[in-house]
């Protein structure tokens, strides 16, 4: 394994994109970039971004181009990004954005765009289930045999179900997934840099698809 790289995880919301980031950018020792947790974290800080955000974001909406652009190019020139690499996690998400990213990346190119690929169905019953420590953004899924309140085992901070993990907020997400966000498969396909994984299995076997898949794209 070479230390560094630059990857993009695409698939629909909870395909398991955000565990699946947190172990890559441990295993290829590079940040970890998602465009979810940075308007998450301006929302609690309750900057200008984070009001206009948690409106859009509770609806199911998408956040404008422009601003989204502006976030992401100024978080991949900081000396870690520009020098080990990263792994986007919910950037880009629309043809426009995806344009612009080439831009930015026209220099040092993203070595591979990972689909993880799990069925809506299958996602809808995830989401639901899905629980999120408010603090560190770890993962839970939801039995209903837990102690209320739930604390989080990494960092002790409060589990709860996102304010957009609504029914109407998750699939209003799932139809924008397919119509602005899935173009991208093709966009990708046809640059040669993108790889389908399958996303249904354990998260462990999950996780040795896409190493698999960036160490064969790096030796390709
Ligand atoms: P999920 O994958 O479950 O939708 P994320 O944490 O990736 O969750 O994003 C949460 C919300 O933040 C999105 O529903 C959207 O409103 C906003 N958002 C995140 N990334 C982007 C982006 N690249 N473009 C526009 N909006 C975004």
């Amino acid at each position: 394994m070479i230390p560094g790289a630059r990857l993009i995880l695409l698939g629909r919301q909870g395909a398991g994109k955000g565990t699946q980031c947190v172990r890559l950018s441990r295993h290829f020792v590079v940040p970890h970039i998602s465009t979810g947790d940075m308007l998450r974290s301006a929302v609690r800080e309750g900057t200008e971004l984070g009001v206009m955000a948690k409106q859009v974001m509770d609806a199911g909406g998408l956040v404008g181009d422009e601003i989204m652009i502006g976030i992401v190019a100024e978080r991949l020139n900081r000396d870690d990004a520009r020098t080990r690499g990263y792994i986007l996690d919910g950037f880009p998400r629309t043809v426009g954005q995806a344009l612009e990213l080439d831009r930015i990346t026209a220099e040092r190119p993203i070595d591979v765009v990972l689909d993880l690929d799990v069925p809506r169905e299958l996602v809808l019953e995830r989401i639901s289930s899905r629980r999120v420590c408010r603090d560190c953004g770890t993962n839970y899924i939801a039995t209903g045999r837990e102690h209320v309140p739930w604390i989080c085992d990494v960092c002790g901070g409060d589990v709860m179900q996102r304010d957009d993990d609504t029914p109407d907020a998750i699939n209003r997400r799932l139809d924008l997934y397919e119509e602005q966000t899935s173009p991208l498969i093709e966009h990708y396909e046809k640059l040669g840099r993108l790889v389908v994984v399958d996303g249904v299995g354990t998260p462990d076997g999950v996780f040795t698809l896409l190493t698999a898949a960036v160490d064969a794209s790096r030796k390709g």
